[in-house]
This record gives structure tokens, C-alpha cells and sequence, in this order.
């Protein structure tokens, strides 16, 4: 496959080359090849970008509802068009097999296309307080995105829609590892006829590009997904020109299962969902907490589904899974799983090393941990690989103190026959988004988290609010 050349930005309706030239390689971690070559911006993209932008809003900002509706409806049709193209570049990006690809990670920017549609249909832009005054919400301004490269569209879809459906102008700086599905995304926006400045997309890194966003004065506010340390990075610097900052970080979240769960459904499910798109979701449910009359089974169970988690080429359908994003996460995975042998969990399955046969690509063995005491570092830290702890506990009590003694709080998941049991569990987690026996969550819901899981929610009504400024209008005639 000849080498792709992206090195190009999208600033003020155009594609245009950095200020600098700055190459970066961009890697498919399948193959550890080299499959593009992307450009690293600096401070004069990021101040080009952001004047773009601010010079658009004055009229962006007054479009009508109708009019944001028509622009989403139009991205709609084009996205929904060129959907295999994105599952393509994700694939290619990330190593996210072809499956997962064609059925989650690109129809994700539908699905959330369609929960930011649903709240922008239904919300009232003004309307009379309790007490009768007038309040109107109006677009935050200009807006600095960075996103991840774990579920790359999701992000973008995430920040990118909501925004427009506010009336906002905004820069993206996608992962710099995953930056194809961003500039496809460029050019649906384009087609779909995004005002010149509204969308703006500044390739690079974190400390350069990410920082220089998050300080620009001319930023109102900052959406990040990423890690807690990256977040944290990103309210700092936003702190001194007093911005809003929404963020979506990491989590490390419990799967609580009691002996009255349906054990043969919940244990694989679980499994399953932790090492789906290679462990690398934030809100997976890394560890699952096992009532002890059941434990034994309940290991035994993940230790049969490790075993039969097929690993293979992200190019090839089934149901494998694929590779980790980069080198440097599968040095930090294999450093983890290493640790937990240390700290004295037993491994069950999986370990440390490329599953055999397998020498090019950042594979892992698909691993579970068992005897795993919460204070262990594989307990305590996100992993982000397809790596998961069995922790016993006795009774309901000892499962909610084990479940909230994280500085997470993003996710959870209660396996129980009892529905009101698991509903008085849920109601004392401290998380975000609790499932019960493994119900999901629809289009729109909000998606984030409580502690050091985040600031704000995104998708549907809330996350369109968190593009919304509050204006009181008073009136005396
Ligand atoms: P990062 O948080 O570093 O990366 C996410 C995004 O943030 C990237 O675009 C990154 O750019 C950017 N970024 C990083 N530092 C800054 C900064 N100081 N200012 C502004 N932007 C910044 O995650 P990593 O890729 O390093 O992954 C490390 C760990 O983070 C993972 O192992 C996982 O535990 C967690 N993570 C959680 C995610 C989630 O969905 N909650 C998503 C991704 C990672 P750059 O790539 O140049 O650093």
C-alpha cells in the first residue's frame, strides 16, 4: 500500500500546510509499518486556527435551529455514505478489527449524530425561569477539542456535533495516532458545507498543539478525552484565561457479581467487555467483583473465556481482537501485567508476551487475574489492555466499599437475580453510568463520570449543554 500523504491541516475551509513542516509517521500497529505521514502543528497553526474560528462565529453563532438541524441531517447523509472508509481508517489506524470496525467504531458517528439531533429538536433555547425571568442559552464561542485514539470517532462525534448544534466554532486536534478517520471527517463537514472557520482540524501533539489550545485566550472552552494525567494537563493550562474545560478521562471500573447472578451469562459477558477493542475503552469493567461462594466457578469461567479470545490480523473478519494502539502502550501493558505477578495476583490465563506465533504487531495475551486485593496496582491503575482482576468480597457491604475505593468513578456494572438488590447497590456506586445484568445505554444518554473519571457528561441534552452559555435577559418596557 503506497504511503498516504495527510501532512496537510483544515484551517478556514481549506487544506493547508503547517507553518512548519513537521513530519510525523503515522503506524499501523498490526504491522508496526509506516502507512502515512501527518504533519506536528505548533503554536502559529494553533493561532491560525483559533482566529479562523473566532471570526466565524459572529454569524455561526446566529444561525437558526432550523438551519443547525439541516447541516446535521446533510453530515448524516454523507457520513452514513462514506462509513466503510472510516471503519477502513480506524482499522488501519488503530488495529480495531474489521468487525468491530464496520459494527461499532464507525456507526458510532451516527449513533450519536442522532442523539445530538433528538436534543437539538426538543430544547428550548429560551423560555421563563421560576420566577419569570427571561433566560436564553447561547453558544460558548470558540471551542478546543482533543481526543483520543481509543475510539477515535466516538470522540470526535461527541464533541465535534454537539458543538455545532450549540452554534459553536471550534479547533480538533485529534491523537496524533490516529488522525486518518479526523481528516476524512474534514471532509464530510466540508461536503456537507460547514461554514468556512466553524471546523477547524490542527494535527499534533499534546504538549505542543493540545497546550497551546488549552491557553489560548481566544478559547472559550476546552472538551478533552484522554487520560487523567492529560486532563489534568489541559485544566491547568486553561486555568489561567479561566475557561470552561469538559473532560472524559480514565476509569477503572467494577463488574460486581453476586452468587444470584446468572453465572454462565455474566462472568463471559464481562470478560468479553473488558478485552473488547483490545481492553483500550474507558469505561471498561476491569474489575469484577465476586461474591465467594461463587468464586471459584467465577474464575474459572473468565479463565475458559480468556483461553478461547482468539487474537489475530485487524484486516481479516471474525471475532478476534486486535493489536494495542503503539509500542509504547503494549511496553506500559506488559510493565502492568508484570507488576501484577509481582504484587502476588495469580494468573490465570494470559501473561506477559505476544501470543505465540505472533512477532510483528503490539499484540497481547488476552490475561485474567484472580486472588487480586484492591490495593494492587493492577487495581488501582487503568491498564488499558484486555486484562482483567477477580476480587472476592463477602456480601453487599464489602462490595460497595470495594467497588467505590478507586479515585474513579466512570463506570459500573451489578450482576444479580435480585433487581431490587441491584438497584440499592447501584444506587450507592459512585459512578456515572451503573448497568444492571448487563443492560447497555441508548443514543443520547450521558456518558461520563464522577472523581478523577471527569468533569461533565457528553451525548444527547447533556452534552449539548455543556456547549451552552446562560444569559439572563431583563426587561423593562
Ligand atoms: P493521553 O491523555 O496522553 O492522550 C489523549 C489525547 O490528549 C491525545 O490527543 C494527546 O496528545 C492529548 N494530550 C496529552 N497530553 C496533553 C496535554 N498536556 N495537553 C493537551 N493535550 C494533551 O493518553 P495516552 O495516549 O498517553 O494514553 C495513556 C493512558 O491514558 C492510557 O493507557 C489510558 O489509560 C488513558 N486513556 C484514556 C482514554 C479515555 O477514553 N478515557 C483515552 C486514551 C487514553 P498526545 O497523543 O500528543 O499526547
Amino acid at each position: 500500500m503506497a504511503l498516504l500523504d495527510r501532512r496537510k491541516f483544515y484551517i478556514d475551509g481549506a487544506w493547508v500546510d503547517p507553518a512548519t513542516p513537521n513530519d510525523f509517521a503515522v503506524i499501523n500497529p498490526a504491522t508496526e509499518q509506516e502507512v502515512a505521514v501527518i504533519s506536528l502543528g505548533s503554536q502559529s497553526d494553533v493561532d491560525r486556527a483559533v482566529a479562523a474560528a473566532r471570526a466565524a462565529f459572529d454569524d455561526f453563532s446566529q444561525w437558526s435551529v432550523d438551519d443547525r438541524i439541516a447541516l446535521l441531517e446533510r453530515i448524516r447523509a454523507i457520513y452514513k455514505r462514506r462509513m466503510s472508509e472510516f471503519a477502513e481508517a480506524i482499522t488501519l489506524e488503530m488495529g480495531a478489527p474489521k468487525r468491530l470496525s464496520i459494527n461499532s467504531q464507525a456507526p458510532v458517528g451516527i449513533g450519536h449524530l442522532d442523539g445530538v439531533l433528538a436534543a437539538l429538536k426538543s430544547f428550548e433555547f429560551e423560555g421563563a425561569y421560576l420566577n419569570g425571568d427571561t433566560i436564553r442559552r447561547e453558544p460558548i464561542g470558540v471551542c478546543g477539542l482533543i481526543t483520543p485514539w481509543n475510539w477515535p470517532m466516538n470522540q470526535i462525534a461527541l464533541k465535534v456535533l454537539p458543538a455545532l448544534a450549540a452554534g459553536c466554532t471550534m479547533v480538533l486536534k485529534p491523537s496524533e495516532l490516529t488522525p486518518l478517520d479526523a481528516m476524512l471527517y474534514a471532509e464530510v463537514l466540508d461536503e456537507a458545507g460547514v461554514p468556512e472557520g466553524v471546523f477547524n482540524l490542527v494535527n499534533g501533539n499534546g504538549p505542543d498543539v493540545g497546550s497551546a489550545l488549552s491557553r489560548h485566550p481566544q478559547v472559550d472552552l476546552m472538551s478533552f478525552t484522554g487520560s487523567t494525567r492529560g486532563g489534568s494537563a489541559v485544566a491547568a493550562d486553561a486555568a489561567a484565561t479561566i475557561k470552561k474545560v469538559a473532560l472524559e478521562l480514565g476509569g477503572k471500573s467494577p463488574n460486581i457479581v453476586f452468587a444470584d447472578a446468572d453465572l454462565d451469562v455474566a462472568v463471559p459477558r464481562g470478560v468479553r467487555h473488558v478485552f473488547q477493542n483490545t481492553g483500550q475503552s474507558c469505561n471498561a469493567p476491569t474489575r469484577m467483583l465476586v461474591e465467594s461462594s461463587v468464586y471459584d466457578r467465577a474464575v474459572e469461567l473468565a479463565r475458559e473465556t480468556a483461553e478461547a479470545q482468539e487474537v489475530g490480523d485487524p484486516q481479516k473478519d471474525g471475532k478476534h481482537i486486535g493489536p494495542l494502539v503503539s509500542q509504547m502502550h503494549w511496553d506500559k501493558v506488559q510493565g502492568l501485567i508484570q507488576q501484577g505477578i509481582d504484587e502476588g495476583a495469580r494468573l490465570v490465563a494470559g501473561g506477559t508476551g505476544k501470543p505465540d506465533g505472533m512477532n510483528a504487531g503490539y499484540f497481547v495475551k488476552p490475561t485474567v487475574f484472580a486472588d487480586v486485593t484492591n490495593d494492587m496496582t493492577i487495581a488501582q491503575e487503568e491498564i488499558f489492555g484486555p486484562v482483567i482482576c477477580l476480587i472476592p468480597f463477602e456480601g453487599e457491604e464489602e462490595a460497595i466499599r470495594i467497588a467505590n475505593d478507586t479515585p474513579y468513578g466512570l463506570a459500573a456494572q451489578v450482576q444479580s437475580g435480585d433487581e431490587a438488590r441491584a438497584k440499592r447497590v447501584a444506587d450507592r456506586l459512585r459512578a456515572g453510568m451503573v448497568h444492571i445484568n448487563g443492560a447497555d445505554m441508548d443514543w443520547g444518554s450521558p456518558f461520563g463520570g464522577y472523581k478523577m473519571s471527569g468533569l461533565g457528561r457528553e451525548g444527547g441534552r447533556y452534552g449539548l449543554e455543556e456547549f451552552l452559555e446562560v444569559k439572563l435577559i431583563s426587561c423593562r418596557s
